[in-house]
């Protein structure tokens, strides 16, 4: 299908390039959700690439207990060494992509603003130069290769690094990441630690965005009271509609608000349906209902796109991001979105968190 109008979209997640056949980003990857045709094809002009240090022993496919309460064993601590050494090579994949010309790595809001409008239809297809090319902001998932110190951070910083999770779900010297239990509350544990305090304070005076996905409730509070930027959750949905731990309050949601943050909402099923199934065999409104909870309880300029594409399973009407127009046409023949309210939720709301945190 082709789509002659395609809404510019900057995604808040994926895993794409931790993903075994991230050398087929550029050209195409059978299977995968994310590379640049499939962006192309879906009007997928930006989007935060996820630099996430796997925990081998971890599998996504959640277990039963006897009571019904599905539980993922909490993985352990990645030593900081290991993770140091896994960063360094992923993060080389996005910087190799950029010298390729294929990518632009983000490192200002005017980086943001041209890869929207070089959107192809406004384009010249055969343009050469970064404002044809999409953009990548490059992110920490997990804050485990940052040192006590926080000297590799200014390292990153240099690189190009501009957002961080100081936690995935696991512990760390930082914080504790919220386990996967469904169903259950966010408010699994302890806080952020002193170290994770320094963490979000040096993050905000260099101009990296702190993204709250993964962590628990008690840390969520630490970071949104600390007031050092808007509360970013980059891949998330509602507790009230599916009670999975990884899932945000309401009140979680009010504090997004109140400080002019966002919820990317994730497209992982096992966060969207009430049985916290995780199949690709997931009715599209399943997505479409979080996200319109959302836009109503803390309204449109507080809700954006957080797919987790290539992390997580999807229902297969948005199942790659040449799927993208699927998701926004379902949305507008909601009734719910406006032109402009979707140009939000796709584009803009992102663009002002940014710019927010980037100064
Ligand atoms: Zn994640």
């Amino acid at each position: 299908m082709a789509h002659a109008h395609l809404i510019p979209i900057f995604d808040g997640h994926n895993d794409a390039l931790t993903r075994d056949d991230h050398a087929g980003i550029a050209t195409g990857r059978p299977g995968g959700a994310i590379d640049l045709p499939k962006m192309a094809a879906g009007g997928m002009r930006g989007g935060m690439f996820a630099v996430y240090v796997p925990s081998h022993d971890f599998s996504s496919d959640m277990v039963p207990r006897d009571d019904g309460v599905i539980e993922q064993r909490m993985p352990p601590e990645i030593p900081h060494q290991q993770a140091a050494t896994y960063v360094l090579a992923a993060a080389g994949r996005l910087f190799g992509l950029e010298r390729a010309g294929q990518i632009t790595v983000a490192r200002t809001i005017a980086d943001i603003d041209a890869a929207k409008a070089g959107t192809p239809e406004g384009a010249d297809p055969e343009g050469a130069g970064s404002a044809s090319a999409p953009v990548a902001v490059l992110h920490f998932e997990g804050a485990e290769a940052i040192d006590d110190e926080l000297e590799a951070l200014e390292t990153w910083y240099a690189a190009g690094l501009r957002s961080l999770g100081p936690v995935w779900s696991r512990p760390n010297r930082f914080g504790h990441g919220v386990p996967f239990i469904s169903p259950s509350s966010p408010d699994t544990g302890p806080g952020i630690t002193e170290a994770g305090h320094r963490l979000v304070r040096r993050c905000s005076e260099l101009g990296i965005l702190v993204d709250l996905a993964h962590m628990n409730e008690a840390g969520f509070w630490d970071v949104a009271r600390a007031e050092l930027g808007p509360v970013v959750v980059s891949h998330a949905a509602a507790h009230t509609l599916s009670q999975a731990s990884r899932n945000l309050t309401d009140r979680q949601l009010d504090a997004v608000k109140d400080s002019n943050g966002l919820v990317g909402v994730v497209f992982a099923t096992q966060f969207l349906r009430r049985d916290f199934a995780h199949t690709t065999d997931t009715d599209l409104h399943e997505l479409v209902r979080h996200i319109e909870y959302i836009g109503l309880q803390i309204g449109l300029e507080h809700v954006a796109l957080g797919s987790d594409f290539d992390g997580a399973k999807v229902p297969d009407a948005v199942r790659d991001a040449s799927c993208l127009p699927v998701l926004t046409a379902a949305l507008k023949a909601g009734g719910f979105f406006s032109d402009s309210e979707l140009e939000l939720l796709c584009w803009d709301n992102w663009r002002r968190v940014m710019a927010a945190w980037w100064r």
